[in-house]
């Protein structure tokens, strides 16, 4: 029988199924790993499409059921650093009763795969494994190494995936002197023949933050000068309404010189918000990369109306730029005042690399090779990936998931969204995408 009366499937012909398969495997991840069930199965999943074409993987779990996935490929060069491709097995949780679609069944409609984790980034998953299952059944091997690894727990902070792994198993990584991943490479449109798309090459750093106010208990009924919540009240306003100064990183600059030049928009470096409102829904995403943000999110104290308890805490979620985190502390310091202790309970690093070098040429070559309006533009992501934990060996992080996006799409709410899903288009097309990078990078 000739090869071609039974062709292989190519990553293209596959990505879809792929993608769907894990959707199918329900991976929330709730932050307890006690009700974090599906990582496992979906780590088993991986590791058996890798096993197919002869890929060897390894499971590692860092708590029981807490699986991550990795594999190396070889390439043609191994004296080169390596490239670390890598993605995240969970999801975060999505309420059924909100969906139109089953948010686990993996619904293909309207030319659109839907569901948990469509877009963040069982997607991109998809992608890397149709990729690498065609390049090892056509014997083709990458300029140099790549290790794979799909992490679980980033969607609760990596700490049982990426971060355990740098920990635990940093032989993986070694030598590895890139990186590529999520929420990146997707497309903005700007006419019908250029698109921007957003390369990540920074991520801000999360400071969560505990404060703490004591005072003097005591009936409700007496006057009383020193009060806990009083106290702790007075701080989380200030905190609160505390507007952080504009600080333009290296990365936010380029990305409104590059997006007014293309949006033919003047940007004004003191005032950035006003060119930023005419981006559309991506307006979210960089108008959060300008300042540092601190935002209120708990209140605890007391227990009965007539009885002023002799403490009260507040919880702080910080959003911090890279090179800021002293100065955003000790601003925070200074807003609670004396009275008020601040005690980080959750520290992630900002993140910042240059938007330059090979690696970053070939992401805009096989963009534009697909897509001849394609412009790469860096910008920097409000959230945290795990490319915060691998950063920490030294490894230069980009967030560079292709897809080619209707012009009517607004991505960004897609992420953790209700009715989140990726056209089937933009799925073969990142394929494309990554075959011509991954094949010259
Ligand atoms: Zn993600």
């Amino acid at each position: 029988m000739s090869p071609s009366a039974h062709p292989q499937p190519s990553a293209e012909d596959e990505v879809v199924d792929l993608a769907r398969d894990l959707i199918r495997i329900d991976t929330t991840n709730t932050g307890e790993t006690a009700t974090s069930a599906g990582e496992r199965a979906a780590a088993e999943y991986v590791a058996a499409k890798l096993d197919e074409v002869g890929i060897t993987a390894e499971i590692y779990e860092s708590e029981r059921g807490r699986a991550s996935v990795v594999a190396r490929i070889e390439g043609t060069d191994s004296e080169r650093g390596g490239l670390v491709v890598h993605g995240h097995l969970d999801v975060v949780p999505a309420n059924a009763a909100d969906w139109s679609v089953d948010p686990f069944s993996g619904e293909i409609r309207d030319d659109y795969l839907w569901g948990r984790g469509a877009v963040d980034m069982k997607d991109m998953d998809a992608m890397v494994l149709a990729l690498v299952r065609q390049w090892a059944r056509e014997g083709r091997k990458p300029p140099r190494d790549i290790t794979l690894a799909f992490f679980a727990d980033e969607e609760a902070g990596s700490i049982h995936g990426a971060h355990w792994m740098v920990d635990n198993h940093p032989e993986w990584f070694e030598g590895a002197t890139e990186a590529i991943s999520e929420v990146g490479g997707f497309s903005v449109s700007v006419t019908d023949d250029l698109r921007l798309y957003l390369i990540e090459t920074a991520e801000k750093g999360i400071e969560w933050l505990k404060l703490t106010a004591t005072g003097k208990a005591g009936h409700g009924s007496f006057t009383h000068e020193d009060n806990a919540i009083t106290t702790l009240s007075e701080a989380v306003s200030r905190i609160g309404r505390h507007k952080f100064p504009l600080v333009l990183t290296d990365t936010v600059r380029r990305f409104l010189e590059e997006a007014g030049d293309a949006l033919q928009i003047e940007f004004d470096p003191n005032e950035p918000e006003l060119a930023i409102a005419k981006l559309g829904p991506i307006a979210r995403i960089i108008g959060a990369t300008l300042r540092n943000t601190a935002n209120p999110t708990m209140l605890d104290a007391g227990y009965k109306v007539n009885v002023i308890p002799g403490s009260a805490t507040a919880a702080i979620d910080g959003r911090v730029l890279p090179g800021q985190e002293q100065e955003f502390l000790a601003t925070i310091r200074e807003l609670a005042g004396p009275d008020v202790t601040v005690e980080p309970t959750m520290e992630q690093i900002p993140l910042e690399t240059t938007f330059d070098g090979a690696l970053v040429d070939a992401m805009a070559d096989a963009l534009r090779f697909e897509d001849p309006g394609a412009r790469a533009v860096p910008y920097m992501l409000s959230g945290g990936t795990d490319g915060k934990a691998l950063s920490r060996l030294g490894i230069r992080c980009f967030g560079f998931a292709p897809l080619r996006l209707p012009p009517d799409l607004d991505f960004a709410s897609l992420f953790h969204g209700v009715d989140e899903r990726v056209p089937i288009d933009g799925l073969r097309f990142g394929v494309r995408v990554l075959d011509r990078f991954l094949s010259r990078s």
